[in-house]
């Protein structure tokens, strides 16, 4: 208790975090300091974080690279314990003393992708190309929380009177999806785009494809229910990859016509399917990092013109872009499962094991919001 004046007011001094303490175990419940905002620094009171499939990669602590072995999250700079969660919208809570771009009480999404600042990249807002990132959720205090300390006003996006749930995967999935199909480029009236992949990246790319104007989209998965999802979300035909013939069939869906492949899931058997599978002149972009190695012929390259090109996450002109894209109701909204942030553990095991349509997205348990 904090006694100003003659009203009593309640002062909260700590905040609930949900975070790991040791590679490849559980995330664990913590209490923390509640900070106190400074220069240009927002206190955001979390009422919405998405659970991604990169937090997993980082539960488990590293990458698979294949014939190369891991990268693991520790020699990338990680430090345990750590709060992570990139997909971060909530309330303005409390505001540092030079703030003047939100309010307190406003409904804000966090871009989580902050560069450096100082290199060409960042300078020119692609931080996504930033070789020094200090990402929200990775480098620094994340979402899986009750609260979160956000180092500059600039990285927040109003979200006022948009749902928080529904948006908050634009933040990761969206924006990275959406740089991905910038750097896919137009098709022509008569080609094809396969995405593959129908987890909380592949359905929202479906969707933020149609509102950038494609059409001719195949959506590929091994799960027919997904398929359907995907259906739901635009894709005009669809195709289930376990089948043997599915590189054949997915040049006949296409009418040989296959020219662009959005690989939101990134493992070998992707690879193996979209470098046999694209056209001439086809160009093959990846987001998605299960990881391993696929192999292809390297002659394909020149004989095919084909080109291959990686994409990671997205930049904040994007972010701001795709939120009006929402405000003007053109992108269809991808399936959201609410979850209590106190079944973390749950919701991971249910991400790895495929059981979840579209994205989950934690929203801290009302005891832990109101104060310990
Ligand atoms: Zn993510
Ligand atoms: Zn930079």
């Amino acid at each position: 208790m904090h006694v100003v004046g003659n009203i009593e007011k309640k002062q909260m001094t700590q905040y609930t975090s949900y975070d790991l303490t040791t590679w490849g175990k559980p995330f664990q419940i913590r209490k923390n300091t509640l900070p106190k905002p400074v220069g240009q620094e927002v206190l955001v009171r979390v009422t919405a974080a998405g659970l991604c499939h990169s937090d997993l990669h980082v539960q488990k602590g590293y990458m698979d690279l294949g014939e190369e072995g891991k990268l693991t999250f520790a020699e990338r700079g990680a430090e345990l314990p750590m709060t992570f969660g990139h997909e971060i919208a909530g309330l303005v809570e409390d505001i540092g003393p030079e703030v003047s771009s939100v309010k307190i009480g406003q409904q804000v999404l966090v871009f989580p992708w902050i560069g450096c600042g100082q290199c060409e990249a960042c300078q020119e807002n692609r931080e996504s190309d930033c070789t020094l990132m200090r990402i929200i959720g990775l480098k620094q205090k994340g979402g899986f929380a009750t609260h979160c300390l956000v180092e500059n006003e600039k990285f927040l996006v109003d979200i006022d009177g948009l749902d928080a749930a529904d948006v908050v995967p634009h933040a990761c999935s969206g924006i990275t999806v959406y740089n991905a199909l910038e750097k896919l480029g137009d098709l022509r009236d008569n080609e094809w785009m396969a995405i593959m992949g129908c987890g909380g990246l592949g359905l929202n790319a479906i969707s933020i494809a149609r509102a950038m104007g494609f059409e001719n989209i195949i959506a590929v998965d091994i799960d027919d229910a997904k398929l359907e999802a995907a259906r739901e979300m635009g894709a005009v035909k669809v195709l289930n990859n376990k089948s043997e013939n599915s590189v054949a069939e997915l040049q006949k869906l296409s009418g040989g016509r296959l020219i662009g492949v959005l690989d939101t899931f990134g493992g070998a058997s992707t690879g193996n399917i979209a470098v046999r599978a694209l056209s001439k002149s086809g160009r093959y972009i990846i987001v998605g990092q299960a990881g391993g190695d696929f192999l292809m012929p390297q002659v394909w390259l020149p004989q095919k013109a084909m080109t291959i090109r990686g994409s990671h996450v997205g930049n904040s002109p994007q972010l701001r872009a795709l939120i009006e894209m929402v405000r003007a109701g053109k992108i269809k909204q991808m399936p959201i499962e609410r979850r209590p942030l106190s079944e973390i553990n749950q919701a991971v095991e249910d991400l790895a094991n495929g059981r979840v349509m579209g994205r989950i997205v934690f929203q801290p348990d009302e005891e832990d919001s109101i104060e310990a």
